[in-house]
């Protein structure tokens, strides 16, 4: 007789962790399928956490080096001792990872060791063992998207999981792809020294994010020294004992043209992964892009099974992941699990950061709705003076006619905890007036965001 739980996750990233904890949580009988040795998915072991702990890293590297001396701290000779800061970033995700070991062991949620594949469906079969659930969850994420004639070898040419591995600095470091992911990681080399060049096929940078955020992104990287080449691809890559030999094509046709790199980083975008899963056996749909087909309740279109986080439609986000882990729970336990897709905001971890939630200017001209925009940038702000970090600003779009908040957008300092304010408002329903009404601690950053909600309505007060 197979073993029977009333919950079987499918992978323990940030989707499946917090999905099995919540479910357990509400008394349900839970049980985790993981096959990496251990726990977190792509975001504790090879993802967020790892690039964020090299990017904090970097970053007080590059703060010594350059701009701890304008504020009087003169630290003399700075020297990088790279296999200290790679061993505090394991030391980072193994707490992180033993973390997620230790709230399964407290929730009494089962870790099934190894990897899940429906045998029908209604059951699984993991390490020659067989599982059945009342409730399936595919919770397996994503994987890198390769590339035509560019071989990864995780070495030279790498993913995202290699460029977080590096031993050496690169002199030269090409990134393909000019989305997050790339731009977080070719900081990451960057600050530490690296020439870096980000080839993007499209015209622009970050492709989603508001169109003016971009531009001045592409700019304030631009000034950090970052060469973009705009508008190509790349169409082959030659490994040599000198480096690497990369094709590049304008997109749109013309003259080819070769640039030698140490490393290459390929960050063209993520999959849903399902491979090895059984989805045939047990009858699930995927669309046209692999990404399992669910309706508003999470549910397959085999009753039983559900799915969550990178491995369906949506932002490949960890917290839009987990919040979905949360509410298939709650639905699982009779209550009325929700998550409001218009309210999740997303983070580039570059410095200065980059943040948005709700519509861009571009998606509300699309959808003809009139709106408003307030602005402030943070060069008139006292605190962001007295930290050295002015570039960037504050964007609100507001409804014309109701003042509702509609979207945000962030570049500057600490963006990515700023935007946590507009994304409360947008969940609120709040209008911009509502912001600017709040009273903000002076001098902090959050009076940019109060002032670019003044500035909807024409009246900023500090410019
Ligand atoms: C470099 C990088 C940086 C990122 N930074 C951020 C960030 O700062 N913020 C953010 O929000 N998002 C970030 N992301 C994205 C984030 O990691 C993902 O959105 C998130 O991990 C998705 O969670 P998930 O639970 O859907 O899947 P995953 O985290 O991908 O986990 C899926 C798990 O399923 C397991 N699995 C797959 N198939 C099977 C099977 N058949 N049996 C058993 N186990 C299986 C896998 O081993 C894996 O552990 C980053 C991603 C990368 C690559």
């Amino acid at each position: 007789m197979a073993e029977n739980f009333d919950v079987i996750v499918i992978g323990s990233g940030p989707g499946g962790y917090v999905c099995a904890i919540r479910a357990a949580q509400l008394g349900l009988k839970v049980a985790c399928v993981e096959k990496r040795a251990t726990l977190g998915g792509t975001c504790l072991n090879i993802g967020c956490i790892p690039s964020k702990a090299l990017l904090q890293s970097s970053e007080n590297f590059h703060q010594a080096s350059h701009t701890l001396k304008d504020h009087g701290v003169d630290v003399g000779e700075i020297k990088l001792d790279l296999a200290r800061m790679q061993a505090r970033k394991g030391e980072v995700v193994t707490a992180n990872t033993k973390g997620v070991e230790f709230l399964f062991k407290k929730n009494k949620v089962t870790w099934l060791k190894g990897a899940a594949k429906f045998t029908s469906p209604t059951e699984i079969d993991v390490a020659g063992t067989a599982y059945t659930a009342k409730h399936f969850v595919i919770a397996t994420g994503s994987e890198s998207v390769p590339l035509k004639n560019v071989e990864v070898d995780e070495k030279r040419i790498v993913t995202s999981t290699g460029a977080l591995e590096l031993d050496q600095v690169p002199g030269h470091l090409v990134v393909i792809g000019g989305g997050v992911i790339g731009l977080e990681l070719g900081s990451v080399w960057h600050r530490l020294g690296a020439e870096v060049t980000v080839i993007e096929f499209l015209d622009r940078i970050t492709p989603g994010l508001d169109n003016e955020v971009s531009k001045a992104f592409q700019g304030i990287l631009a000034k950090q020294g970052f060469k973009f080449m705009l508008g190509h691809k790349v169409t082959g890559a030659l490994v040599t004992e000198g480096g690497i030999e990369l094709a590049v094509e304008p997109a749109k046709g013309g003259e080819a043209q070769t640039i030698k790199a140490d490393i290459v980083l390929l960050a063209i975008g993520r999959y849903a992964f399902t491979e090895g899963l059984g989805l045939d056996a047990a009858g699930v749909a995927v669309d046209n892009r692999g990404r399992v087909i669910t309706d508003h309740h999470f549910a397959t279109n085999v009753p039983g099974i559900y799915a969550i986080g990178d491995v369906i439609a949506g932002p490949m986000l960890a917290h839009k992941a987990e919040d979905e882990g949360v509410a298939l729970a709650e639905i699982f336990a009779g209550q009325a699990g929700h998550v409001n897709y218009d309210a999740i905001p997303s983070v580039v971890y570059t410095w200065p950061e980059v943040a948005a939630v709700g519509k861009s200017e571009e998606e509300l001209k699309a959808a003809g709705v009139a709106y408003k925009v307030g602005k402030f940038p943070f060069m008139a702000n006292g605190r962001a003076r007295a930290m050295g970090d002015t570039d960037g600003f504050v964007k609100i779009l507001a409804d014309k006619t109701t003042d509702r908040l509609l979207g945000a957008h962030i570049i500057g300092p600490d963006a990515g905890t700023l935007i946590a304010e507009l994304t409360t408002a947008i969940e609120f329903g709040a209008s911009a007036e509502d912001v600017a009404r709040i009273c903000h601690a002076h001098p902090t950053l959050s009076e940019v965001v109060k002032e670019a909600a003044l500035a909807a309505d024409g009246r900023a007060l500090h410019i």
